[in-house]
């Protein structure tokens, strides 16, 4: 049984004895991974509180055989995640990045980059300085949307490839939820789930998919950051199969 090292951010804890626990992370270098953490709910545990939603540490591993569950042997918390009990919003859409996460990537599927954004974005939702927790859920999505292989199309019409919005004067521009993008006039009749998306929105969107912007350089109105909401989250359902129960949450927290 080899050792395997590496760094990650805790996506779900289940309690499976009085003293032992099944934690999945979701990690840098092996993907996501699901371990049996033993003793991690003793007083004193081996862990010392680095097995909690949300928080990012450097774990060890052994790596059983396929059908049976690996072994964390140690867990040294990097990062804790400190609005758990302190701002619910921040919390919510901490535990949102995380459903997503688990529900949408593989087991064994390293993909460093994904890594890399979930821990940033959970680090900034995280951060009391920062003010822009919706927009970083927005771009988030659209980030995981990417890493996964399932950006929408946001310039060229997913029926005939031609440039859109920058040729229509229209408000509204027509989007195929199913087809993953924009529709020009033309190829839009007749096709099914077309939401019409206010033209902001959708300048909302392509800035928040540029892979270097600051956020503090994203101006976005209520109404547009409302309707991208709303938008990702079907899209993200209709990926996933069902509707991440945060959804609710967040439009609490955010919406209304
Ligand atoms: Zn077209």
């Amino acid at each position: 049984m080899p050792a395997e090292k590496t760094t990650g951010v805790v996506l779900k804890v289940v309690e499976f004895s009085e003293t032992s626990c099944v934690v999945t992370f979701y990690t840098r270098d092996f993907g996501k991974i699901t371990a049996m953490a033993k003793g991690a709910r003793r007083l004193r545990s081996p862990f010392e509180g680095a097995i909690d939603l949300l928080t990012t540490c450097r774990i060890v591993f052994l790596r059983k055989s396929l059908d049976k569950l690996d072994l964390l042997t140690e867990a040294k918390l990097l990062r804790r995640f400190r609005s758990s009990s302190s701002d619910l919003s921040r919390f919510y859409a901490g535990l949102y990045v995380i459903e997503l996460v688990s529900a949408l990537t593989d087991p064994a599927d390293p993909q460093p980059e994904l890594y890399d954004l979930v821990e940033r974005t959970i680090d900034e939702i995280d951060s009391s300085a920062n003010p822009h927790v919706a927009l970083q859920l927005l771009q988030f999505q659209l980030g995981l949307l990417t890493a996964l292989g399932h950006q929408p199309s946001l310039d060229d019409c997913v029926g005939c490839g031609n440039p859109v919005v920058d040729s229509s004067s229209a408000v509204r521009v027509a989007f195929g939820m199913l087809a993953g993008g924009v529709y020009c006039p033309r190829c839009r009749s007749g096709k099914r789930n077309v939401v019409g998306l206010n033209k902001e929105t959708l300048l909302l969107m392509r800035k928040l998919s540029e892979p270097t912007i600051s956020l503090d350089n994203v101006e976005a109105t209520k109404s547009s950051c409302g309707e991208l909401g709303g938008l990702l989250e079907q899209y993200v359902a209709d990926l996933i199969g069902y509707r991440p129960k945060m959804q609710a949450w967040l439009k609490q927290a955010f919406r209304e």
